[in-house]
């Protein structure tokens, strides 16, 4: 905080300063996200949590979907047609491949850990350290043991570690790109072969959630490995730049044997509702909407890692709609902090270092949080680490640290 400024002058002046920028309209009593409809009050903290602990997309799901559930509403008598016709076309025709290739349920997460369930019965699942938290979770609840391979001290993943470990007691390998929680992508280059080799003893699971937010040359979806044939699924999700988290729908793509095996462990012959397919089925075809999306979280994430980078934060260069960086105190208790000023997110250690992931929020959520951690992380005393993290670069301004 400027030393000259008590807090309630500073944050009133930094809502100020945000005001040409923000999406937000002024009131009486503070200012409000014309993206969320939340208020902030202009001398404090959000009224509200705002949770930037999920990855969720904080700018809405398009107009096609909001329209395409107002009109199927009345149709929810009858089940959904469980073959989901509609919206395998239009996947596999995107990602050319045939509707057998591809297999709908309620998140991304219900086909990986169908995925998990089928394949542990030939040994454990092979993981980053850190991973997406979830999936190492069900894995433990399931009983699947978990090899976890540490990332490199570059934060990449250890890809030839993880060959090395691939074979007998390995029935999955499991990993994200771009990445949870690093946010960073593995290039094409390293993950292909690592992917053609590993899936000769394993199914090789790719968790692409983020696979919308990804836009370097370098990244390359893994779909291609699936009309060639190979021993893997590659998941995508209707939550992220969808903006459709809370309705729920995600899908995989494979071979038709490895979805049918999926298939056999469906405990719901109709995993996806009604409304959550109409509103699938519209928001995919609203390419616009997406391209505005990708766009919006760029300039956030611009935003954010300006912020960071003058506060003397190192962070993980992210092709994701989130960003890692790292702290100085403990995470846990900054979180704990964090969240008594009304923002939600989430802490790691991993490479000796503690970290704080934060979710992409609004213009206006990121403005706010950014002051608030400013207020508790004492920025101004911190010395920098100096640590150049250059994981994949990035054609934009957020590549590097000034202070690295
Ligand atoms: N995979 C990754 C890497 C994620 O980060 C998330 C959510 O945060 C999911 C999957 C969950 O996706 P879904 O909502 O489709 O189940």
């Amino acid at each position: 905080m400027d030393a000259h400024l008590n807090r309630r002058q500073w944050l009133k002046r930094s809502a100020a300063a945000a005001a040409g920028w923000i999406a937000a309209t002024k009131s009486a009593t503070g200012w409000t996200d014309v993206w969320t409809g939340r208020h902030f009050r202009e001398n404090s903290e959000p009224e509200k949590t705002i949770r930037l602990n999920n990855n969720e997309s904080h700018f809405g799901m398009s107009e096609a979907a909001r329209e395409a559930i107002i009109d199927t509403v009345d149709g929810c008598g009858d089940y959904p047609d469980d073959h989901y016709p509609e919206l395998k076309e239009l996947i596999a025709a995107r990602e050319n491949l045939q509707p057998e290739n591809i297999i709908l349920g309620a998140g991304s997460i219900e086909i990986i850990t169908a995925a998990l369930h089928i394949y542990m019965a030939q040994g454990g699942a092979l993981v980053s350290a850190p991973t997406y938290f979830d999936f190492a979770d069900y894995a433990e609840k399931a009983g699947c043991p978990l090899h976890r391979i540490a990332l490199t001290n570059r934060h990449e993943l250890d890809l030839e570690a993880m060959e090395k470990k691939t074979g007998a007691g390995v029935g999955l390998v499991y990993l994200c790109n771009p990445q949870n929680p690093t946010g960073a992508i593995t290039p094409r280059a390293r993950l292909e072969p690592f992917c053609r080799k590993a899936s000769r003893k394993a199914l090789v699971v790719l968790d692409e959630a983020y696979h919308d937010y990804a836009e370097d040359p370098l990244y390359s979806s893994m779909a291609g490995l699936v009309r060639d044939g190979e021993n893997v699924l590659v998941t995508r999700t209707f939550s992220k730049i969808y903006g459709m988290a809370g309705l729920r729908v995600g899908y995989g793509m494979a071979r038709p044997d490895i979805i049918k095996s999926l298939l056999r462990m469906e405990r719901n012959f109709a995993p996806v509702s009604s409304l959550s397919l109409r509103a699938a089925v519209a928001a995919y075809q609203d390419e616009e909407f997406v391209r505005k999306v990708r766009r919006q979280n760029q300039e956030v994430k611009s935003y954010a890692g300006q912020e960071l980078r003058r506060l003397g934060y190192s962070f993980i260069p992210s092709h994701t709609n989130f960003i890692i960086f790292k702290v100085q105190q403990d995470s846990q208790e900054l979180a704990k902090k964090l969240e008594h000023r009304s923002f939600l997110v989430r802490a790691f250690k991993f490479g000796a270092a503690n970290w704080i992931r934060v979710s992409l929020g609004t213009p206006a959520e990121m403005r706010v949080f950014i002051a608030i951690l400013k207020d508790l992380d004492g920025a101004e005393e911190r010395a920098n680490d100096g640590e150049k993290i250059e994981v994949c670069r990035l054609p934009d301004l957020l590549a590097e640290s000034p202070h690295s």
